[in-house]
């Protein structure tokens, strides 16, 4: 066995080099287009796998067709292969390779996309034609160049904050992943339009509160939709401080900025494509996601990424699941059902995600928020605009069926002071359920409100305040049909 260590390492090291020598001299100068790929080559060990991190090889796969970039020795031996590549262009400068993989002939984004501008102009448009619905609030800016970033509320009286489970859908904490933006600015039609045409949607707004962020990377999403670089995943925090900004790949990475386990996610190298940034919380674009949190306790949430067509929810730490498992398994795969692929072979998957300095964590684990990633689409982040509509279709039934879920199952407690009958903010605490895991849930400050989904069945139930008497019940029945309402009224201690 020793004897065959050294030659092993020296192999290694050889090939390393050559590796090196290669990438230096024989930089990938030509985009290629492959039609009709096998499933085969697709899988994770074939030729053409894509991979959301590789930023060297394949530019897009979609629907079997694929955009790779090669040497011309490279596209030899695919030759050689049977392969019948097809030179799209031929440059030195990557960046322009991956321009016209991604955008097209045109080098621009596609007009089915939008800009930030063009989203926050049409969303003032629905305010203006229908005032009641809909109203704008700023929950941050952005790290780079201070940008507003804005949430919309949406309901049928949208400028008070009413006593309702509240749904939450946001798009574009990375930049590159514009269906996120696509979908929520859909879904914002949807509910305008909808409102007292549709019966489904006149109900949610009756009796629900909708947030929108249709764009939380709003810096990074700039980059992509100019048509400077259809790579652009972070934000456009200058990491260096050289005063420029837009070389790539610099940034943070805004899902990998969330408090939760934190140093457990992504990397600390400035360079890698999941850049966590100095701190938790170091990036303003996550402050204000958490400044939306913090304002409106939220039930629901869903974050839209690109790509993948699975849903991750939180989450599976080494052998154990989180508190809420079963319910938020249940709800996910319930809302994957709804959306069909893009090659019309099956619906979404779903798949529990690991508890770390993502968006989901922080707001489940945090917030007692269920908060699921939605991966749209498949092969590529920027899709070509002939599949945009059908992936958009179909997310839309996926949310249509997720606000559903804020019909309950589940139990609503609303505490007050039994002699001031004030709304209290109290510790609503289910020990058998919860576990060290997930910070305590809380009842919101101004109705005094705390709802959280439950299968049905009999829940243990602590609810406590400092100067109050700890209330407990112990044979709480939640039923199997929407909120099971309870009053909790807490005696000041003397
Ligand atoms: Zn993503």
């Amino acid at each position: 066995m020793r004897i065959l260590i050294l030659p092993l390492i020296l192999c290694a090291f050889l090939s390393s080099v050559f590796a090196t020598r290669a990438d230096e001299k024989q930089k990938r100068t030509l985009l290629l287009e492959i039609l009709d790929v096998s499933a085969g080559e697709q899988q994770s060990e074939g030729t053409f796998a894509y991979n959301d991190y590789n930023r060297k090889r394949i530019v897009s796969l979609v629907l079997n067709d694929v955009m790779i970039l090669a040497t011309p020795a490279e596209m030899a031996e695919l030759q050689a292969r049977g392969f019948k590549p097809t030179i799209v262009m031929e440059s030195d400068d990557t960046r322009q390779l991956y321009r016209r993989g991604l955008y097209g002939p045109s080098m621009k984004l596609d007009s089915v996309y939008q800009s930030y501008a063009q989203i926050t102009a049409r969303a003032d448009e629905l305010m203006a034609s229908r005032p009641e619905l809909m109203t704008r609030f700023q929950i941050g800016e952005t790290s780079q160049f201070k940008q507003p970033i804005y949430a919309y509320r949406l309901s049928n009286d949208a400028h008070q904050v009413h006593d309702r489970p509240a749904v939450l859908f946001n798009g574009c904490h990375h930049a590159d992943e514009i269906m996120g933006a696509t979908i929520v600015s859909a879904l914002m039609e949807k509910l305008i339009a909808g409102y007292g045409e549709d019966e489904q949607v006149t109900k949610w707004l009756d009796t629900l509160e909708i947030y929108l962020v249709p764009v939380v990377n709003v810096d990074g999403h700039n980059i992509v939709t100019s048509g400077h670089d259809p790579r652009w995943r972070k934000n456009v925090r200058d990491v260096n401080g050289d005063g420029i900004t837009g070389v790539y790949p610099e940034g943070v990475d805004v899902n990998r900025g969330y408090s939760f386990n934190w140093a457990m996610g992504g990397t600390n190298d400035p360079s890698g494509p999941s850049y966590r940034g100095p701190y938790p919380f170091s990036q303003a674009e996550n402050r204000a996601m958490r400044a939306l949190a913090d304002q409106r306790q939220l039930l629901l949430s869903v974050s839209y990424h690109s790509q993948g067509e699975v849903i991750y929810y939180p989450w599976v730490w080494g052998k154990m699941k989180s508190p809420d498992h079963k319910v938020i398994e249940r709800i996910a795969a319930d809302v994957a059902g709804q959306i069909t692929q893009m090659d019309g072979s099956g619906t979404y998957a779903i798949a529990p995600g690991g508890p770390s300095s993502q968006s989901y964590p922080w707001f489940y684990g945090r917030r007692g928020v269920m908060d699921m990633i939605i991966e749209t689409g498949r092969g590529s982040h920027v899709f070509p605009p002939e599949v945009v509509p059908g992936i958009v279709a179909e997310n839309l039934k996926g949310a249509t069926r997720l606000i559903e879920h804020a019909y309950g199952p589940g139990l609503s407690v609303k505490v007050s002071d039994a002699v001031t009958g004030d709304p209290l903010k109290a510790q609503v605490w289910l020990p058998r359920v919860d576990n060290e895991s997930i910070d305590r849930r809380f009842s919101d400050e101004q109705f005094g409100r705390a709802r959280r989904l439950l299968d049905p069945g009999n829940y243990y139930l602590v609810v406590s305040l400092e100067g109050y008497a700890t209330e407990v019940r112990t044979e709480v029945a939640v039923s199997d049909e929407g909120w099971t309402e309870l009053e909790i009224k807490l005696t000041p201690e003397s």
